[in-house]
């Protein structure tokens, strides 16, 4: 598939039969202009930006996952954008690294997709709330990519590194080092297959991942949530 600016601001899925393999649709809520480090600039200039080699390392990539990182999960998946809940702060925080210079992307396991308890419209219409309300506070996901699928050999099905890697494919940025904040063990083990820096938060399933998993969490660094995650990552250590 041809590469294009539009891919930036796509939803794409990952792993699934052919029809639906790197479907890609438009955010029809993207704002026509993006806040970077603080300041407005066009989404053109913004594209631009992120393309050439002079400006790429001012652009970071951050990686999330979505249920229990940016919205309250639920065991019995989210299957509407009723119950699509924010946890509190994760907005903000969203917002917060997009200002601090990262480029804000998602990638999601929708397994309820593959096992029939939500379609993609539905699917869709969730992620347009979830752009929505990110948008309201002044910030912009770049991205999603999900794996409806079931099957947990699929390459793209966390913890397999597939959609991670994908996701530094068609960005065309490099993983290495980049942050990919999860709340289970899938996303941990993800991370470290695809090069990057997994980061835990509490949230979600964090708490049970840390009680649990206590050796796969073994030196990944762990927040009470994505706010406190987005505090230190834009915030100087030295
Ligand atoms: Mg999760």
């Amino acid at each position: 598939m041809k590469q294009s600016p539009m891919m930036k601001v796509a939803e794409v899925a990952t792993g699934m039969e052919a029809e639906l393999s790197f479907h890609v649709k438009r955010s029809p809520a993207t704002p026509p202009v993006v806040n970077v480090a603080g300041r407005m600039v066009s989404r053109e200039t913004y594209t631009l930006a992120c393309a050439g080699e002079k400006t790429r390392p001012t652009m970071k990539l951050i990686i999330l996952d979505r249920d229990g990182v940016i919205n309250e999960d639920s065991d019995a998946y989210i299957k509407s954008p009723e119950e699509w809940n924010p946890i509190p702060g994760s907005l903000e925080a969203i917002t917060r690294l997009n200002h601090g210079g990262y480029r804000v992307v998602i990638a999601t396991n929708q397994s309820g997709i593959g096992r029939g308890l939500l379609d993609l419209e539905t699917l869709n219409q969730i992620h347009r709330k979830m752009h929505r309300m990110v948008q309201e506070v002044g910030g912009l996901i770049e991205a999603i990519f999900f794996c409806p699928d079931v099957d947990e050999a699929n390459p793209f099905r966390k913890p397999n590194p597939g959609m991670l890697l994908e996701i530094g494919r068609r960005l065309k940025c490099s993983l290495q080092g980049a942050p990919v904040v999860g709340d289970s063990v899938r996303d941990i083990r993800a991370a470290r297959a695809a090069n990057a820096w997994p980061l835990l938060v509490r949230t979600g399933k964090g708490a049970r991942t840390l009680e649990r998993e206590a050796e796969s969490c073994a030196n990944v660094l762990v927040f009470d949530d994505l706010a406190t995650v987005a505090e230190y990552l834009t915030t100087d250590h030295e």
